[in-house]
């Protein structure tokens, strides 16, 4: 058994895609990290959003206007739309809210 050209080049091929993925992996778990590392660092990265609803479902979409976000992922910002919130989402140290210390779990009726 001997490798030709073309199953070399193959090989290669294969090799490449495979550190094209790795290389596609670690900056999508850098980046993961790095999000969740704004946490860590006591910043809300805005995980999670309701939007405005009327009538509302939760107490907090009390307080939109039609097309706003609240963020329910500790900081209660609220956002101006979906746009907002995917900007503060993907980036939240570009504008960083310091999530309340030790946020206690909200009380549930
Ligand atoms: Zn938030």
């Amino acid at each position: 058994m001997y490798s030709d050209e073309s199953s070399s080049d193959e090989l290669e091929a294969i090799r490449t895609e495979r550190l094209d993925i790795d290389l596609k992996m670690a900056r999508m778990h850098a980046e993961a990290d790095a999000w969740h590392a704004v946490r860590d660092r006591g910043y809300c990265n805005h995980g999670s959003a309701v939007g405005y609803r009327n009538p509302p479902v939760y107490e907090v979409q009390r307080l939109l206007k039609p097309g706003q976000l609240i963020c329910t992922a500790g900081c209660s910002t609220i956002f101006h739309d979906d746009e907002d919130w995917y900007a503060q989402l993907d980036n939240p140290m570009a504008n960083p809210v310091p999530l309340p210390a030790h946020t206690p779990t909200p009380a549930r009726k």
